[in-house]
C-alpha cells in the first residue's frame, strides 16, 4: 500500500536521477500532527486594488481583505499585505486572495497578477486560498462572469503549483458573510496541513450557522464532548476516520459487520470508544446505532456513513446480486438510516452527517455503473437531506475521495495503480487520514454553514474535472 516511486524520487541517488531524467517528482506532503503550528511562515493577504507595482506600504482599498487579514492575525499568524514584504530568501506559507468585491472580469487582473508574482516563492506544501461570492440568478452578466471566472482561475492556478502546495477556494452564497464561523473554519482548514490532499476545490458556505471553538485548545479539540458513529470502521478509511475523530475529542462508536468483529474491537480499543457489530443493511440499523449511542454515551452528534463495497463488472455482464448488493450497502442503507435518525427526533442539536461519495460518482468509471449509481446517489441524497437538518443547526455533507492508498486500491494491477497515482495535481495517491481530516472538519461545530456539499479529497484528480 506504499507508493515506492514517491519514496525513491525523494531520497538519495534516485532523487538526483529522477531530477536529471525530468521524471515527475511528487512531494512528501506536510501532514497534521497535534501541536503543529498552523503554517510555517508569513501569509500574504491580497484583495481588490492590490495591483503591482503600488507603493509597498500603501493601504489596500479592500475592506474585505482587511477583515480576512484581521482574522488571520487573531490566530497569531505573521500576516503581510503586499508581495514585496517578503525578506530575501523567505517563502510564503500561504497567500489568501480575497475577491468578494470583484464586480467585473477586469477586477481580477490586479490581485491575480500580484498572486502570480509570489508563486516562485511559495513554501513546500504552501497554500493558496481564494475567497469569493457565488454567482446568483440576479447577477448581471459582468458580475456573473467574474464570479464564475474565479472558479476557473482557482482550478488553473492549483494545477501550476509545485512541491505539495495546494489551491482551494471559499465561496460565500446566500446570506453568508465574511464574519461567519465557517469562513474562519475553512480558512484554517485550507491553510493547515489537514487539507494536504484537498486541491483545486471550491467549498460553498451558505449561511453564518456554526460555532467558533472556544479560546485555549478549542481548535485542537473541536469535537470535545461529541459522540460520533463511524460505519465500516474496522479498517481502511473508516478506521482512520475513527482515529481522527477521537484525536479531535469525540467518543467514537465503531460499527462494522460481525465478520470483521476482531479488527473492529481493535480499532474501538485504540480510540477508547465502543464497538457495535451491525450490518448496515439491517432494516433497523439506524434505530440500533442510535440506541447504542444513547444507552452507552448519552447522545449522538455525528454520523459518518463510510461503509461501502465495490462489485465491479461491465454493465453488459452485470448480475443482479452485484448490482443490488452495491446499491443496498452504499446508498439504500444510508437513506434508511437517515430516515430513522431524523424521524427519531433524538439526534443532538447541530448534528452532523457525513457520507462517503467517490470521484467515480462524479465522473463515472468503466466497470462501475452500480458503484457510480450509488455514489452519485449519495451526492443527490446529501443535497436533499441538508435542508431537513438545517432548522436544528445540523448539516449533511459528502466527501468524495479520489485515489486513496487502501486495501481496496491495493488490489488494482500494479501498472494501472502507478498511473492512477500520477493523475492528480499532487502526482500521488492520498492516505486514509486525508479523507478523515476533511470529514472531521465537516463534522465540527464550526462547519455549520457548509451544508449539502460535496468536498473532493482527490489531489485535484483529472477524473471528474
Ligand atoms: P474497505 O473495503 O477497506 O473498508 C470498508 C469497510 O466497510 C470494511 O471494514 C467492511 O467490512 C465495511 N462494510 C462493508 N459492508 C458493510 C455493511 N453492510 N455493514 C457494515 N459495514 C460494512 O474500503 P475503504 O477503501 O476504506 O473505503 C471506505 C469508503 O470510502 C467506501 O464507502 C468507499 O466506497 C469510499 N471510497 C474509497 C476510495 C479509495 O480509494 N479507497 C475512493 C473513493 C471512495
Amino acid at each position: 500500500m506504499t507508493d515506492t516511486y514517491l519514496r525513491l524520487v525523494n531520497s538519495g541517488v534516485t532523487k538526483k536521477l529522477a531530477k536529471q531524467l525530468g521524471l515527475p517528482r511528487p512531494a512528501v506532503l506536510r501532514r497534521y500532527e497535534p501541536g503543529q503550528p498552523l503554517v510555517t511562515g508569513p501569509v500574504l493577504v491580497l484583495g481588490r486594488g492590490d495591483n503591482l507595482p503600488p507603493a509597498p506600504d500603501a493601504p489596500a482599498p479592500s475592506p474585505d481583505a482587511d477583515a480576512v487579514a484581521h482574522v488571520l492575525s487573531g490566530w497569531g499568524l505573521d500576516v503581510r499585505r503586499h508581495p514585496s514584504q517578503l525578506e530575501d530568501g523567505g517563502r510564503w506559507a500561504g497567500v489568501v486572495v480575497v475577491l468578494t468585491e470583484a464586480e467585473e472580469p477586469a477586477d481580477l487582473s490586479g490581485p491575480m497578477l500580484a498572486l502570480g508574482s509570489t508563486l516562485r516563492r511559495i513554501a513546500p506544501s504552501g497554500r493558496i486560498v481564494t475567497v469569493s461570492r457565488a454567482a446568483t440568478p440576479d447577477d448581471g452578466p459582468a458580475l456573473s462572469a467574474v464570479r464564475v471566472g474565479i472558479d476557473g482561475v482557482l482550478r488553473s492556478v492549483a494545477k501550476e503549483l509545485r512541491a505539495g502546495a495546494t489551491g482551494n477556494g471559499i465561496v460565500l452564497s446566500g446570506d453568508a458573510t465574511l464574519d461567519g464561523p465557517s469562513v474562519a473554519g475553512l480558512l484554517r482548514f485550507f491553510l493547515s496541513s489537514k487539507s494536504a490532499f484537498v486541491d483545486g476545490q471550491l467549498v460553498t458556505v451558505s449561511s453564518d450557522a456554526g460555532v467558533l471553538p472556544g479560546a485555549g485548545s478549542g481548535w485542537e479539540k473541536p469535537l470535545d464532548g461529541k459522540v460520533a458513529v463511524v460505519t465500516g470502521a474496522a479498517r481502511g478509511i473508516g478506521a482512520a476516520i475513527a482515529k481522527v475523530l477521537a484525536r479531535d475529542g469525540a467518543t467514537v462508536v465503531c460499527v462494522d459487520v460481525p465478520a470483521a468483529g476482531d479488527a473492529l474491537a481493535k480499532v474501538a480499543n485504540q480510540v477508547r470508544g465502543t464497538a457495535l457489530q451491525l450490518d448496515i443493511t439491517a432494516p433497523d440499523a439506524g434505530d440500533r446505532l442510535l440506541a447504542h449511542a444513547l444507552e452507552r454515551h448519552g447522545h449522538l452528534d455525528v454520523v459518518v456513513h463510510n461503509a461501502g463495497i465495490t462489485r465491479d463488472k461491465l454493465l453488459a455482464n452485470m448480475t443482479p446480486d452485484r448490482w443490488d448488493s452495491v446499491v443496498a450497502v452504499n446508498i439504500a442503507a444510508q437513506l434508511r438510516m437517515n430516515e430513522q435518525l431524523l424521524a427519531s427526533g433524538k439526534l443532538a442539536e447541530g448534528a452532523r452527517i457525513v457520507s462517503l461519495a467517490s470521484t467515480s460518482g462524479i465522473a463515472g468509471n468503466r466497470g462501475q455503473t452500480n458503484y457510480a449509481a450509488s455514489k452519485a446517489g449519495v451526492i443527490g441524497m446529501v443535497r436533499a437531506t441538508g435542508p431537513l437538518l438545517a432548522p436544528s443547526g445540523g448539516t449533511v455533507n459528502a466527501v468524495a475521495p479520489g485515489f486513496i492508498e487502501t486495501e481496496m486500491t491495493a488490489k488494482i494491477p500494479a501498472l494501472t495503480r502507478q498511473v492512477a497515482r500520477r493523475l492528480d495535481s499532487l502526482q500521488q495517491g492520498g492516505l486514509p487520514v486525508d479523507v478523515a481530516e476533511t470529514i472531521a472538519f465537516l463534522a465540527s461545530p464550526v462547519a455549520g454553514g457548509v451544508n449539502g456539499q460535496v468536498v473532493r479529497v482527490c489531489g485535484q484528480n483529472l477524473v471528474g474535472q
